[in-house]
């Protein structure tokens, strides 16, 4: 189903990442990716495959370096092929601004046709890349912090989702949001954020968590305290801090007495994730590459 983790602190992303992706790796996925940040330089790894792939990549080049903010994505693809062009971060056109996404945005269409026009080019064929250029978009239009962009972004797109923004002029801030499926957590530390499509990635650094709910964005400063406003109507909200008292086995099975129960309590979001972009509703027509392809074989050896 996909997943999500960031960190901004003082410490190293790059372990926090490659140990969160691993953890949320029974969700399933496609691809993989990571981004990490610090004062010099801005890296980027993703890989058609496993997370195991992404670590062999990244570590030994990486070795020795310190990145105190990064993000970390699986991919479970609904626009555009499994490969390494679509596989998230997504970087704007003018390259300061860093996106992951999991879920689906239904109108990237219309958005993306609004951004080409505006001289906008695009190298995925996902929809989360017309997010991150729509909030360049709105940033320098407006000459706004993200984390404003991003809101107002947001107000223009029907989907679902949870994502991570980050600016590079802004090197100690991330921003999460998030509405529908798929789930956001973040973890408070002292001095660090970690966020995570589930509290698995963070569990043994901080025991307090927030929740994201829908319509919800949340600034991360490092040294500052967690803002959370709601997007629609652009209002400050309290933060409730939740106390993570299991461990990773229990939040993965999310309350079910055993794994074999969740799964089958999951079986209509299993379906509904499964033919996530993969239902044309102006048309009606289901676009399921791999039958289609089954189907053309099988034709041709009966020809
Ligand atoms: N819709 C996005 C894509 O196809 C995100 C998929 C996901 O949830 O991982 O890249």
């Amino acid at each position: 189903m996909c997943g999500i983790v960031a960190y901004t602190g003082l410490n190293n992303a790059l372990p926090i990442l490659l140990e969160g992706l691993q953890r949320l790796e029974y969700r399933g996925y496609d691809s993989a990716g990571i981004f990490m940040s610090n004062t010099s330089e801005n890296k980027i790894y993703k890989v058609k495959g496993k997370v195991i792939d992404l670590r062999r990549l990244s570590e030994k080049k990486e070795a020795g370096k310190n990145y105190p903010i990064g993000m970390g994505h699986t991919r479970w693809a609904t626009h555009g092929k499994p490969n390494e062009i679509n596989a998230h971060p997504h970087l704007s056109n003018n390259q300061e601004l860093v996106l992951i996404h999991n879920g689906i945005i239904e109108n990237y269409e219309t958005l993306k046709k609004d951004l080409i026009q505006r001289g906008y080019n695009f190298h995925s064929d996902t929809d989360s890349e017309v997010l991150v250029n729509l909030f360049e978009e709105i940033q320098k239009t407006n000459q706004i912090p993200l984390e404003q962009a991003v809101q107002i972004g947001l107000n223009k797109v029907i989907g679902a989702y949870g994502i991570v923004v980050f600016d590079i002029k802004n090197p100690n801030e991330l921003i999460a949001a998030r509405l529908g499926s798929p789930p956001l957590a973040i973890g408070i530390g002292k001095n660090e954020f970690f966020v995570g499509s589930d509290a698995t990635p963070f569990i043994e650094y901080t025991k307090d968590v927030v929740y994201l709910n829908d319509f919800e964005i949340a600034q991360l400063s490092v040294g500052k305290e967690i803002q959370i406003a709601k997007f629609k109507e652009n209002k400050p909200i309290a933060t409730v801090i939740n106390q993570l008292a299991f461990d990773i086995e229990h939040i993965q099975k999310d309350g079910f007495e055993h794994f074999m129960l969740k799964e089958i309590f999951e079986q209509p979001k299993a379906i509904e994730n499964t033919l996530r972009g993969r239902i044309n509703l102006d048309n009606q027509e289901v676009q399921l590459d791999s039958v289609q392809k089954h189907n053309s074989i099988f034709k041709k050896e009966n020809e």
